[in-house]
């Protein structure tokens, strides 16, 4: 069995119901997220594919990779794309206590905040208060802190499971179409370990999508 689902259960999003897993909406609007970029290269191919739909989508960005990248996070914010943070390090909430926890966040949230950019993210709006725990994993404690601070913790409807090696590009396209529905929430990785099922996947998603009249939109609230 895969230590992850595909389609988040409406348990789950009852049981941890402070979390944000899907957006509902009646005018077919669907959100897809991009993690753990800016990566040289990926993230700039997500963004010219991401174009030719005339979609808009949100960058869960690390902020060590906005520091290494920073003229490509600029391109992310130019396009009009939402911004959420992911932590300064990737950390995993599980394993470190919460004051570390809180303390990489900040240091993300300062990253973007200083950014040098034509278009300031924070007062555009491209910038909402959102955050994503990479692995999904975070204690009670850090989620409480971060919603004290005004933030939505942004979990997800459907994982595409790019990033597993394990999976063919058609399955992974299959965890997609088959799951996305108005206010779906879909995570996918402008990594580079996810680079080989996500360049087979998001061009065939963003047509399936389009083609069925969904909205494809940046994440804002
Ligand atoms: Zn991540």
């Amino acid at each position: 069995m895969k230590p992850y689902w595909i389609k988040t259960h409406q348990i789950i999003k009852k049981l941890f119901s402070n979390f944000v897993w899907d957006i509902p909406n009646n005018e077919n609007k669907v959100y897809l997220t991009f993690d753990d970029g800016p990566t040289p290269e990926i993230t700039e191919w997500v963004l010219a594919e991401l174009e030719k739909h005339n979609a808009k989508a949100t960058f869960f960005c690390i902020g060590k990779n906005i520091v290494a990248h920073p003229e490509i996070f600029t391109k992310i914010i130019e396009k009009g794309h939402s911004i959420g943070n992911h932590t300064h390090n990737h950390l995993n909430g599980w394993i470190n206590k919460t004051d570390d926890y809180i303390k990489n966040f900040q240091l993300c949230e300062n990253i973007i905040s200083t950014h040098k950019s034509k278009i300031n993210p924070e007062a555009s709006g491209l910038k909402p208060k959102i955050f994503r725990p990479p692995y999904g994993k975070i204690k009670p404690a850090q989620s409480k802190k971060l919603r004290q601070l005004g933030y939505k913790i942004i979990m997800w409807d459907v994982l595409s499971a790019d990033f597993d090696q394990n999976i063919s590009k058609e399955e992974c396209l299959n965890n997609t179409v088959n799951h996305i529905q108005s206010g779906s929430i879909v995570v996918f990785h402008d990594s580079v370990k996810a680079f080989k099922n996500l360049e087979y996947v998001l061009p065939r998603v963003l047509k399936h999508l389009t083609q069925n009249n969904f909205k494809l939109e940046a994440i804002r609230f």
